[in-house]
C-alpha cells in the first residue's frame, strides 16, 4: 500500500523544502524526498560555505587594512583546516535546525532518490508514495567539460571539500562561482589563474560591474586573468601537478587545483520524467508557468530546474507562493520575477537589480538616462590597497524611472536590499533625490547623483 499526502516535494533544497514547509502550515499532510542531504545546495555546498570563506577573506583585507590605521596586527597566516571545521560545524548546526524543524512540522522526511512512476506516483527505493501534489525541485549539478584530463579538475563541490589550502588554483570559467572562488582564494592568498574563453567576465551584467571587477581582477598580484583561452586538455606530473594546456599554445603549470565553474545543469535525468508525461527543454530544464505548474496538472517545477532565476530566494519566494495558491485560498498569488536583486560576493561584491544599460537602450531606445559615478570609498582613502566603488542608475522616460541600479565596491551587499524595495516600488530619480543622504558612506551617492 503506498502512502498518500497533500503535497511532496522532490528535494530538501530551498525549494523543496519551503514548499512542503508552508504546506504544512496550512495543515497540509506533506512529505520531502532527499537523495543527499537536508538544506540542498544552497546549505551544503553552496551559499552557506561560499559565504563563511568570503567572510574569511574580508577579514584577511580588513588585518592588511588595520595597520594602515595604525593597529600593530600581523597575518600569520590562515589555519584552512580551522576554517573548514568551523564552517562544516555551523553547517551541521543548520541540518540538525531542519532536522528537528521538519520532525516538529509533521512533515514526513523520506531519504532517498525520487522516481515517477505516474502523475501522482513517485517510488523509493522500492517503495511508492502518492500525492495530489508534487513539487519538483531536484536543483542541478555543476557542468565538467568533455576534454581529455577534465576528471583531474574538481567543481564547486569538490572545492568545499579541499582539506587543505592550494598555493596555486585555476578557475575555468567568467560567471558568479568563478569570481568568487577567485576573490576569496586570492585574499587567502593562494596563486590565482582564471581562465575565461572570451574578453570578459560577468558577460551579462551591466558594463560598469564587470569592467570594474576586470580591472581589479588584471590588478591584483595574486591574480593571473587569462581572456579568450579554452582548456584543451589536462595532465598530471609525478609531483601531484597539473598542467593545461590552452588554446593559442598557452599551457598553465604547477597547478594544485583546478575547479571547472562553467555553469550547471538540471538535475533531471533520472527522475523518469516521462512516465508522468511532465515535459523538458532540450537542456534538461522543466518548463513552468508564471504559477510555477508544468505541462501536468498537479506536478509543479521551481527552483534551479525550471531555469528562471538560479538564485535561493527565488526558490523560496516561489515554493511559498505556490503553497500559499495551493492551500490558502489565493488564486492569484506567483512570484513576480521582475526586478530581483542579486549580489556577486567578488571581492570587492557586487549588486545588481534591473536591466543593465545595454539591455535598457535595446528596450527603450532614446528615453533611457543613465547617472554613474566612481570613487574611492572613505574606509579606503589612505589604505595602500585600494578599492574601487562604481554606481549606475538606469532610468526611463520623463519621470525617469529607475529601472536598473548596479554598484560594485564594499558594502554594497548589504546596501541593496533597501533599494530594491524602492525600485520594486517603482521609484523615480526624483525620489531619490527626494531621499536625504547618510552621511558618511557610500550609499549616499545613490540619492546624490547627478
Ligand atoms: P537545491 O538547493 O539544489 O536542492 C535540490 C535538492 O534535491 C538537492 O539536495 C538534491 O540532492 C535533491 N535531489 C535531486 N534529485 C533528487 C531526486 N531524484 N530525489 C530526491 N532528491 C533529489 N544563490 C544565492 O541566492 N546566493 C548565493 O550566494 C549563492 N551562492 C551559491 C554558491 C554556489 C557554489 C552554488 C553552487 C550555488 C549558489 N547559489 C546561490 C545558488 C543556490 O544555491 C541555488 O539557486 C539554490 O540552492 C536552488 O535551490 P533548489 O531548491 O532549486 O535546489
Ligand atoms: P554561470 O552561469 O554564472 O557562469 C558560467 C559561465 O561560464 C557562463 O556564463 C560562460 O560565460 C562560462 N562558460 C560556459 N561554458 C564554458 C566552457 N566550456 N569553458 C569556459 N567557460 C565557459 O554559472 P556558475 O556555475 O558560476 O553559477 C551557476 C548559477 O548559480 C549562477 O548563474 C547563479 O544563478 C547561481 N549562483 C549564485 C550566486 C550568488 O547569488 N552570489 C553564487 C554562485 C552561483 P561566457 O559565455 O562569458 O564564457
Amino acid at each position: 500500500m503506498s502512502k498518500h499526502y497533500d503535497l511532496i516535494s522532490i528535494g530538501a533544497g530551498s525549494g523543496g523544502l519551503s514548499a512542503a514547509e508552508r504546506a504544512a502550515q496550512y495543515g497540509k499532510n506533506c512529505a520531502i524526498i532527499e537523495s543527499s542531504k537536508v538544506g540542498g545546495t544552497c546549505v551544503n555546498i553552496g551559499c552557506v560555505p561560499k559565504k563563511v570563506m568570503w567572510n574569511a577573506a574580508n577579514l584577511a583585507h580588513a588585518m592588511a587594512d588595520a595597520r594602515d590605521y595604525g593597529f600593530d596586527v600581523t597575518n600569520n597566516g590562515l589555519n584552512w583546516s580551522k576554517l573548514v571545521e568551523q564552517r562544516e560545524g555551523y553547517i551541521s548546526g543548520i541540518i540538525n535546525w531542519y532536522g528537528n524543524y521538519l520532525q516538529d512540522s509533521d512533515i514526513d522526511y523520506i531519504a532517498g532518490k525520487a522516481r515517477f512512476v505516474d502523475a501522482n506516483t513517485l517510488e523509493v527505493d522500492g517503495e511508492q508514495y502518492t500525492a495530489d501534489h508534487i513539487v519538483v525541485a531536484p536543483g542541478g549539478y555543476p557542468v565538467v567539460p568533455e576534454i581529455e584530463g577534465a576528471d583531474l579538475g574538481m567543481t564547486s563541490d569538490g572545492f568545499f571539500a579541499l582539506t587543505e589550502q592550494p598555493e596555486h588554483i585555476a578557475i575555468v570559467g567568467s560567471g558568479y562561482i568563478a569570481v568568487e572562488l577567485a576573490g576569496l582564494m586570492s585574499s587567502l592568498g593562494s596563486q590565482v589563474t582564471l581562465l575565461i574563453r572570451k574578453g570578459h567576465v560577468l558577460g551579462n551584467f551591466d558594463s560598469i560591474l564587470n569592467g570594474t571587477l576586470a580591472k581589479v581582477i588584471q590588478d591584483d598580484p595574486n591574480i593571473v586573468l587569462l581572456t579568450t583561452t579554452e582548456v584543451d586538455n589536462v595532465e598530471k606530473n609525478e609531483q601531484g601537478k597539473l598542467t593545461l594546456h590552452c588554446s593559442n599554445h598557452q599551457q598553465v603549470n604547477n597547478v594544485d587545483a583546478l575547479v571547472w565553474a562553467i555553469g550547471r545543469t538540471p538535475n533531471t535525468a533520472d527522475l523518469n520524467l516521462e512516465a508522468a508525461g511532465v515535459s523538458m527543454d532540450d537542456k534538461g530544464f522543466i518548463p513552468s508557468n508564471e504559477y510555477e505548474e508544468t505541462n501536468i496538472k498537479g506536478i509543479y517545477s521551481l527552483g534551479d530546474v525550471n531555469g528562471k532565476a538560479a538564485l535561493t530566494p527565488v526558490a523560496i519566494a516561489a515554493a511559498r507562493r505556490l503553497s500559499d495558491r495551493l492551500f490558502n485560498n489565493m488564486p492569484d498569488r506567483k512570484l513576480d520575477y521582475s526586478n530581483i536583486a542579486t549580489v556577486v560576493f567578488s571581492h570587492p561584491p557586487i549588486a545588481t537589480i534591473g536591466l543593465s544599460e545595454k539591455e535598457a537602450r535595446k528596450t527603450h531606445g532614446q528615453s533611457v538616462k543613465v547617472y554613474s559615478t566612481n570613487f574611492t570609498p572613505m574606509s579606503h582613502a589612505f589604505t595602500k590597497h585600494k578599492v574601487p566603488t562604481a554606481m549606475k542608475l538606469v532610468c526611463v522616460g520623463a519621470k525617469e524611472k529607475i529601472i536598473g541600479c548596479h554598484i560594485i565596491g564594499p558594502g554594497c551587499d548589504e546596501m541593496m536590499q533597501g533599494f530594491a524595495v524602492a525600485i520594486k516600488m517603482g521609484a523615480t530619480k526624483e525620489d531619490f533625490d527626494n531621499t536625504v543622504a547618510i552621511h558618511p558612506c557610500s550609499a549616499e551617492e545613490l540619492v546624490t547623483m547627478r
